[in-house]
């Protein structure tokens, strides 16, 4: 009986020891990673790449998609290109959904290359920087992808050089380097074609 109760004693005090070892470490982690405001992914991205983009995502009638990575230091993202673009389930100029499986696709290569996804950017149809407003389907996609750890952000290009970048959860900030940018408003610009001064 008394060994019983050393044995229970001992068994209890192991947990309680794991329990505040399990704190200890929680704590530790807090202190380490400091919260991810004050740190926003910046995404830098060249005007010449928007444009090769937004001729990629233009090719047809119907909305397309892809995936786009490039180096990352730190919070810092190189958006620089973009993997295979995935199978889509169903394809009409309104709509873009990617199968969960040629998703995953397209992102195991990019994480097995060292990189992060970095942008979902699509085509809408129409003209503006209104047309390059998200619809309830993309920010549901994108906040989803978010929720689930990814801190890339989503990307709208129109066939009349709009894009937007845009975000559910991620504190981000974007910077287009190159010429013909000219910012709209915040995180929406157009990009004049290239030779057009
Ligand atoms: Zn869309």
């Amino acid at each position: 009986m008394k060994e019983q109760l050393v044995k229970c004693l001992i068994k209890l005090l192991f947990q309680e020891a794991r329990r505040l070892k399990r704190k200890r470490m929680e704590r530790l982690k807090k202190r380490m990673m400091p919260p991810a405001d004050l740190f926003p992914q910046t995404f830098i991205i060249e005007s010449f790449f928007v444009r090769e983009l937004g001729a990629a995502l233009t090719t047809g009638a119907n909305e397309e998609m892809h995936f786009l990575t490039g180096p990352k230091i730190g919070p810092i993202r190189i958006v620089s290109r973009w993997a295979q673009p995935p199978s889509l389930d169903r394809q009409s100029p309104v709509f873009v959904r990617a199968s969960a499986k040629s998703v995953a696709a397209v992102l195991i290569p990019i994480i097995e290359q060292g990189a992060e996804l970095h942008m979902c950017a699509h085509s809408h149809p129409g003209s503006g920087a209104g047309a390059t407003t998200p619809s309830g389907t993309d920010l549901q996609c994108l906040g989803k992808l978010q929720k689930a750890g990814s801190q890339a952000i989503g990307c709208i290009v129109t066939r009349d050089g709009c894009v937007r970048f845009f975000s559910v959860s991620t504190n981000f900030c974007v910077m287009v380097l190159g010429t013909g940018v000219t910012e709209i408003s915040k995180n929406v610009y157009r990009i004049a074609p290239q030779n057009s001064h």
